[in-house]
């Protein structure tokens, strides 16, 4: 299960993501982040029966975090199969089946956004 984590770096503020793993025992894959001197913002990957331990865990620390049931979407009615995001995708969600159709792996999607820009039908978006 997927977690988008928020969370500020004021001074003094601990290093939530290895303090998480370090209270809850459980192993964090962190799949994207931005990191500054101030926030912070990170996808990170946890297995679905420690989900919500993760997620409570981070926000009694002062991160907000939402979970992602789903990764990018995907409106085939819109599609052409023109595979620009296909080449564009840093996870190989896309690929075409035999008949040159568009097939996503959905799992794989780091929620990037790369696809959504590059679509010229506005086929694919991102969960809001
Ligand atoms: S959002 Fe990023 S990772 Fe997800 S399918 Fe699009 S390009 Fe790939
Ligand atoms: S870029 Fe858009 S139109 Fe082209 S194959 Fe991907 S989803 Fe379909």
């Amino acid at each position: 299960m997927k977690l988008l984590v928020n969370f500020s770096r004021g001074k003094g503020s601990k290093p939530i993501i290895a303090q998480v793993v370090l209270d809850t025992g459980v192993l964090i894959s962190v799949e994207r982040a931005v990191i500054d001197s101030s926030e912070g913002e990170a996808l990170i990957d946890v297995p679905d029966d420690a989900c919500h331990l993760v997620r409570d865990r981070m926000a009694s620390l002062g991160a907000t975090v939402r979970i992602l049931e789903h990764g990018v979407t995907f409106n085939e009615s819109e599609c052409v199969d023109c595979g620009a995001c296909i080449s564009i995708c840093p996870r190989e969600v896309f690929s075409f089946d035999e008949e040159f159709r568009l097939h996503l792996v959905e799992e794989r999607c780091i929620l990037c956004g790369k696809c959504v820009d590059a679509c010229p039908h506005h086929a694919l978006t991102l969960p809001v």
